[in-house]
């Protein structure tokens, strides 16, 4: 389920038979647990919040979860060390609630078997994740300013793939941001595009996969429709290669999804 996602906050709830998680927390604790429970979720089972980057869309929340939820934060050295320091969230997370991961090393959570990858972007250290449960597998891909192999090669063979289609080349370029604004989002370790998103499909083949949820959509730089009609195209090409059909979603920015059931 996603809560939020885009540049006003990320936050996406996954759970399994025996694990619940929260990967980022842009938004507050107290909308994360409303959002849940509207859901019929009950806050008390997410084992854990996973943290892909330090930048306030993505962690504003993370203290609040681990401080008055309780809940213990994963992630890198360099994105738990430099995470309190971001003014935006508060409370800090103390360090009884940090649990250190390394990228390229799986982990376990309950019947989730966990790994962060490396992803291109400004932040103090930036990661995705890929999930493993029961012979099924999801990857979230978001803020990413280019696809790298590293990327690739850990989505390859995925079922499902949560991946950032964050601006339209032609807004952005005729849009309301500054040139050095611009720039940083296109630099390549800035954000995903929706070309470069639906690049990736045309020349990529992931045979297991069966759905596509596009996450952190810019609100001025992008529609739902632009990014979906692109990334469709891309994604046209790739489901001719592998014979069967994949779904596309686009998530929307500031509203919950429904509890998508991916089995
Ligand atoms: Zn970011
Ligand atoms: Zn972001």
């Amino acid at each position: 389920m996603s809560l939020a996602s885009g540049s006003n906050g990320n936050c996406y709830y996954i759970e399994t038979e025996g694990a619940a998680v929260i990967i980022d927390a842009g938004i507050g604790g107290r909308t994360i647990k409303k959002r849940l429970s509207t859901a019929g979720v009950d806050m008390n089972g997410v084992m854990a919040v996973l943290v892909t980057h330090d930048h306030s869309d993505h962690i504003k929340g993370v203290g609040s979860l681990s401080e008055i939820f309780g809940k213990p934060v994963y992630s890198t050295e360099g994105i738990l060390e430099n995470m309190n320091k971001n003014y935006r969230m508060n409370p800090k997370v103390s360090p009884a609630s940090k649990r250190l991961i390394r990228k390229g090393e799986k982990f376990l959570l309950g019947d989730m078997e966990i790994t962060a990858f490396p992803v291109p972007h400004d932040a103090s250290d930036s990661v995705g994740y890929r999930i493993d449960c029961d012979g099924k597998s999801l990857a979230l891909v978001t803020d990413a300013g280019v696809i790298t192999d590293e990327i690739v090669s850990m989505v390859s063979d995925v079922d499902y793939l949560v991946i950032e289609s964050n601006y339209d080349e032609v807004m952005l370029e005729n849009g309301p941001y500054p040139l050095v604004l611009r720039n940083r989002i296109t630099s390549g370790n800035g954000h995903l595009s929706n070309k470069q998103c639906a690049e990736f499909f045309c020349v990529n083949e992931l045979k297991n996969l069966k759905k596509v949820f596009l996450c952190h959509l810019s609100a001025h730089n992008n529609t739902a429709d632009s990014a979906f009609s692109c990334v469709r195209k891309g994604l046209d090409v790739m489901q001719e290669r592998v014979g069967h059909d994949i779904d596309l979603k686009v998530l929307p920015r500031l509203q919950p999804t429904e509890m998508f059931s991916l089995c």
